[in-house]
């Protein structure tokens, strides 16, 4: 699939400053979560700052950001951050020094270093899951699927449901949030197992491109009753739910379970704008239907890590598995193409291209 870029020209109402050296090293751009969020972010949220980096010491070496990652995640975790932090995230960058021989000049790397431009890391420093590592050959895919299909989105998919839901041939696999970075590998490797992949996505048009990538069937939870619409669209039931979205959507599709059902709770980005008080209680299913339902978080497959790189990159190459990114030009448009993200404006993976 190739890539879908889109330029967009807002900037977040800041002003930015230009990338430059200064008198004792490399000044790097970053932003910074400068008001907590309360409801939609917004660009008051956000703030430019720069930051002299110093010079590298033993062990360390001198990333410069190519892509920078814009993820649902980053509105609930950054509510544990005080205000004034650097903004958290994953980025694939090009090492420019080092003084680190597994870090050589000129490696593509991923690092979570947030959203900043430059960073300077001595990886033993790092916690074990934040360890930056250097991206395996992707031969000539870019390097940005490594913020997505060949990255942290793609071992979701690949682990969250192949490990969690153990999907069988001939089973009905629902997903929501099916257009996305996440949903849209999770639809692909359930039809590679066999399955029947039914997606729920928040535009016509995204279920138009669902459909182009092998979904079996789709709703659009903006237009359709997903009740109705699902008792029609998966007739023999629901086996497998990876739920990317929680709220409205999973309550409709537990009522749908089959017996011995799996769920996967992959994320709830619906409720993550919201103060969650009183939330409808879509566990009753549980107890009836017998069904195993499971959170998680990708780290749990750390140890694992380039297994599920690997086996997505092979699906890729032989034409298997289709990957879409959503591209935003800039350092100056992170914020934007977060809160485009969190607005449904994303098909695939949303990346900024700096
Ligand atoms: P994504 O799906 O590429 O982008 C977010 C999408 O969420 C938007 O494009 C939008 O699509 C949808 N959305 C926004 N508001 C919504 C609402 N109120 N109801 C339903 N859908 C809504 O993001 P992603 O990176 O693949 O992440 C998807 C989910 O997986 C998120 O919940 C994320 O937190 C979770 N996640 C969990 C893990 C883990 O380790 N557990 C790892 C990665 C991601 P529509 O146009 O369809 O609304």
């Amino acid at each position: 699939m190739g890539l879908l870029s889109k330029v967009i020209s807002q900037s977040a109402g800041m002003a930015v400053a230009a990338r430059c050296y200064g008198s004792s090293g490399l000044v790097a751009q970053k932003w910074i979560y400068a008001k907590a969020f309360k409801g939609e972010p917004t660009a008051q949220n956000f703030r430019l700052e720069n930051e002299e980096l110093p010079a590298l010491k033993d062990g360390e070496f001198l990333a410069q950001a190519e892509y920078i990652s814009v993820d649902p995640y980053m509105r609930p975790y950054m509510m544990a951050y005080p205000e004034g932090s650097l903004m958290i995230g994953g980025q694939v960058g090009k090492v420019l020094e080092s003084k680190n021989s597994a870090f050589p000049v000129g490696a593509s790397i991923f690092g979570q270093f947030g959203w900043r431009t430059h960073t300077v890391c001595n990886p033993a420093g790092s916690k074990q899951n934040e360890r930056p590592y250097v991206l395996p050959d992707f031969g000539t895919l870019p390097t940005s699927l490594g913020l997505g299909v060949l990255g942290m989105p793609g071992n979701t998919a690949y682990f969250g449901l192949l490990e969690l839901c153990a999907p069988k041939q001939g089973e009905t696999v629902v997903v929501s949030g099916a257009a996305g970075a996440v949903g849209s590998l999770v639809g692909q490797i359930a039809k590679l197992k066999g399955c029947t992949a039914v997606g729920i996505a928040g535009s016509d048009t995204k279920c138009q491109w669902m459909k182009q990538i092998g979904f079996d069937e789709t709703i659009n939870y903006k237009t359709d009753n997903i009740y109705t619409e699902l008792k029609k669209k998966a007739p023999k039931g629901v086996d497998v739910y990876f739920d990317n979205v929680g709220g409205k959507t999973s309550e409709a599709v537990l009522k749908l379970m089959n017996l011995y059902g799996r769920v996967a709770v992959c994320g709830t980005i619906s409720n993550y704008n919201t103060d969650i008080e009183k939330v409808a209680d879509p566990l009753r299913q549980m107890v009836f239907k017998q069904l195993k339902m499971e959170g998680f978080v990708v780290w749990r497959w750390n140890d694992r890590w380039m297994e599920g790189i690997k086996a997505n990159l092979e699906w890729i190459k032989e034409g298997k598995l289709q990957w879409h990114e959503t591209v935003t030009q800039g350092f100056e448009n992170v914020p934007v193409a977060f809160m485009d993200m969190l607005k449904g404006g994303n098909t695939g993976k949303a990346v900024v291209k700096i």
